[in-house]
């Protein structure tokens, strides 16, 4: 598979061969037409499988395809992630690919500046954050930003978010997204809690397993 299967356009092509990425990942190869044409997936994979970008990219089009960018304030992609760790990771790979586009991203992480966040977040200032669950849920109470414009939901490391006691957030979180919203889930195991996740909070999900 090569990259021209995927459609992208010539800004985010020169963005990826910056990156000497020379072809997709089997998980981009499956992944990013069924996010593009905007199924719910389960994707079964580990960190090193191309995952985040996998995500990322069709987050990006999605963003760019909104026709009122200008109305309403807060994220149109929310991205969770277990740990700060990953949180930055998988931010450094949407600001290298989102500033293509100008698209701005914030990153939430519990046992960062609150404040620093708060900040980020000021005026509707990110289509993306990526955080982790607690981090966010605290900036929501706190009305450091919201979740109605969320058009496209990630949770990524399913299963380590739910070992690090996380389930009852995510599950708030995908409460409070709206319904209609494009959701994606990447899971290194399929335990049945997470399981049972995908099926409460996807509908009509593609799997891919890599
Ligand atoms: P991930 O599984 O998303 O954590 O990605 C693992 C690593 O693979 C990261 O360092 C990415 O920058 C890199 N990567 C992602 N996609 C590709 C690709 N198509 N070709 C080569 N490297 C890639």
């Amino acid at each position: 598979s090569s990259f021209a299967h995927l459609g992208f356009d010539e800004q985010l092509m020169r963005a990826i061969r910056r990156s000497e990425y020379t072809q997709p990942t089997p998980i981009q190869a499956a992944g990013v037409p069924a996010a593009l044409a905007g199924r719910d997936i389960i994707g079964i994979a580990r960190t090193g499988s191309g995952k985040t970008a996998a995500f990322l990219w069709p987050l990006l089009i999605h963003i760019m395809d909104q026709k009122e960018l200008a109305v309403g304030e807060g994220p149109i992609g929310l991205i969770l992630a277990p740990t700060r760790e990953l949180a930055q990771q998988i931010y450094m790979e949407a600001k290298r690919f989102g500033k293509v586009y100008n698209i701005r991203c914030v990153c939430c992480y519990g046992g960062g500046s609150k404040w620093e966040q708060t900040k980020a977040l000021e005026g509707g200032g990110a289509e993306i954050i990526v955080g982790t669950p607690g981090r966010v849920i605290d900036l929501i109470k706190c009305k450091a930003t919201n979740l109605q414009r969320v058009t496209y939901l990630v949770l990524d490391e399913a299963d380590r978010m739910f070992d690090m006691g996380f389930e009852p957030q995510v599950r708030s979180i995908c409460a409070h997204v709206r319904p209609e919203r494009q959701a994606l889930l990447f899971s290194a195991t399929f335990p049945r809690r997470v399981e049972r996740l995908a099926r409460d909070a996807l509908h009509d999900p593609v799997r891919i397993q890599h």
